[in-house]
C-alpha cells in the first residue's frame, strides 16, 4: 500500500519517467576550461608525439574522413562533459570495425603513441578525454546492433551504440535494458561497461557483472580478444570478461558485447516523495523493499540542495513543496491492479 497511502497524504506525485538530462546539460555549459596539465601537477609519460607521418598512416587505415585533425572538429573530444578538464590531442580517430581498432592499436603501440578511448564523453571524472596529447579513439561510428533475441532476451551490439537507442530497440521486442541513467541519450554501452555504470535500475537488475554475458576487446598490442558468449547459464571455464567491466580502457578497448535484457514491465509507476529527515528516508527505503518487493525497480534519494541546484539551473519547478529530503521510487510489474494494490 506504500504508493497509494503516500498519495493520499498529498506528498506524492505520479508522473512519466524522467527525461534524459544529458542533452540539456551539454547545451548549457561550453566555457573552455584551462588545460589539465596547467591546472594539475601531472607529468606526461615517455610517449612519442603524433607526426604528419602518423596522420598519414591513420588515413591509410581509416580514409581521410574518419581522421579528424582540424581544431574546431577536435575541440569537443578534448573537453569533458562538465567542462572541467581539457587535453590537447591533435587527432581523433573514428574506426568502424574491430579490425580497424586492432590496426590502430598495433601501430600506436609500435610508435609508443598514447591512446584515449572515448565513448559518449559523458563521464563525470575526466577519464574520457586526453590529459595531454593522446590520440583520441572515438567509438562513435561503431554503433551496429547485430541481434536482439526476444526469446532469450540477449542483445549483441558494437560498443558505440547509444544506451537510449538500445533501450528503444529493446522495447520494440518487449525487452528493457538492465541499466538506465540520466546520460542515456549520449552515453555508449561500451562506456557503460568500461565504467561499470550503476544507474537507476541497479536495485532491480544488479550491476553489469551480472547482465553482460560477453565482450570483445582489442588490447594495446592490437590483439582481438573474443570473450563473447550468448549464453546466460554459461558456467564453462574462466570469465575474463569481468576484467574489462569497470576497467575504463586500461586493459583494452571494448569493441562489441552481448548483454541480457529482462522482459519489459507492462505497468510502471513513479512516486516522488518529500521527507522530513534522513531517518525517514531510511525507513521509507526499507518499507519500499519490504512492501513493494519484486516490483520495486528504482529507489533514489535527493537532498534539498541538489534539488534546488537542478530546479534553478534548468529553470524547473519542484512538483512538491519544500522538504529537506526527497525520494523517487519506481515500480515495474506485470499487472497494474496488483501493483496499485501494493
Ligand atoms: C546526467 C548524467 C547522469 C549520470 N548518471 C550516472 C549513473 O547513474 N551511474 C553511473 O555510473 N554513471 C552516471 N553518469 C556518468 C557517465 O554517464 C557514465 O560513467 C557512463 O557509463 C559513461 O559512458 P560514456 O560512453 O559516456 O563513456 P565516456 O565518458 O566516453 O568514457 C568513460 C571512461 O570509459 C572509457 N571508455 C569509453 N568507451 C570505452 C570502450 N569502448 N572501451 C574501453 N574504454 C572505454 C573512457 O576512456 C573513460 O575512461 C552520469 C552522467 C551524466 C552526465
Amino acid at each position: 500500500m506504500l504508493l497509494r497511502s503516500l498519495a493520499s497524504t498529498g506528498k506524492l506525485l505520479r508522473h512519466k519517467p524522467i527525461p534524459s538530462l544529458a542533452r540539456q546539460l551539454s547545451s548549457t555549459h561550453r566555457e573552455i576550461p584551462a588545460l589539465t596539465k596547467e591546472r594539475y601537477p601531472v607529468q606526461r609519460g615517455q610517449f612519442a608525439e603524433v607526426t604528419d607521418g602518423d596522420i598519414a598512416k591513420f588515413e591509410s587505415i581509416l580514409g581521410g574522413s574518419r581522421v579528424l585533425t582540424q581544431s574546431e572538429d577536435i575541440q569537443g573530444f578534448n573537453i569533458d562533459y562538465l567542462g572541467s578538464v581539457r587535453g590537447y590531442s591533435r587527432v581523433v580517430l573514428k574506426p568502424k570495425s574491430n579490425g580497424e581498432v586492432a590496426e590502430i592499436m598495433k601501430f600506436c603501440n609500435e610508435r609508443r603513441l598514447a591512446v584515449c578511448p572515448q565513448g559518449g564523453n559523458t563521464g563525470l571524472v575526466g577519464g574520457s578525454v586526453p590529459v595531454f596529447d593522446e590520440v583520441v579513439l572515438s567509438l562513435q561510428l561503431m554503433d551496429k546492433i547485430e541481434q536482439i533475441d526476444e526469446y532469450s532476451g540477449i542483445l549483441v551490439c558494437q560498443a558505440g551504440c547509444v544506451l537510449g537507442t538500445l533501450e528503444e530497440k529493446a522495447n520494440e521486442k518487449g525487452l528493457v535494458m538492465p541499466l538506465d541513467l540520466g546520460a542515456k541519450g549520449s552515453c555508449h554501452i561500451g562506456g557503460n561497461v568500461s565504467t561499470n555504470a550503476g544507474g537507476l535500475r541497479l536495485v532491480r537488475y544488479g550491476n553489469l557483472h551480472g547482465s553482460v554475458l560477453g565482450v570483445e576487446a582489442v588490447t594495446a598490442e592490437g590483439c582481438i580478444m573474443d570473450l563473447m558468449s550468448n549464453f546466460k547459464k554459461d558456467n564453462t571455464g574462466y570469465h575474463l570478461k569481468h576484467l574489462f567491466i569497470g576497467s575504463e580502457g586500461t586493459l583494452g578497448i571494448i569493441t562489441r558485447l552481448s548483454i541480457f535484457c529482462p522482459t519489459a514491465s507492462k505497468s510502471v509507476n513513479v512516486a516522488f516523495l518529500g521527507l522530513e529527515s534522513f531517518d525517514a528516508v531510511r525507513s521509507t527505503f526499507l518499507a519500499a523493499k519490504r512492501g513493494l518487493g519484486e516490483i520495486l525497480s528504482s529507489c533514489e534519494m535527493i537532498d534539498a540542495l541538489s534539488l534546488e541546484a537542478s530546479t534553478t539551473h534548468f529553470n524547473l519547478q519542484s512538483p512538491i513543496e519544500k522538504y529537506p529530503f526527497y525520494m523517487l521510487i519506481e515500480t515495474s510489474g506485470s499487472n497494474m491492479t496488483h501493483d496499485e494494490e501494493k
